[in-house]
């Protein structure tokens, strides 16, 4: 279990396709399972980039820049 870096809100995990910092308790952008692990987006738009490329974002080949 990570640490988190604020002690309010939820657990926190990166949005693998922004690098943002996501609240898992309430992911504005939903969940997505991907080979046994759950990942969290910032907005709908990186959820959906994520499912058609996960691998690209998953190796850093792909970023999205905000
Ligand atoms: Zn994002």
């Amino acid at each position: 279990m990570r640490i988190p870096l604020f002690s309010k809100g939820g657990k926190r995990e990166i949005d693998p396709v922004c690098d943002m910092q996501v609240d898992t308790g309430k992911p504005p952008g939903g969940s997505f399972e991907y080979q046994g692990t759950t990942y969290y987006f910032c907005g709908p738009g990186c959820n959906r980039a994520f499912q058609r490329e996960p691998e690209a974002y998953l190796s850093g080949e792909k970023k999205i820049q905000m």
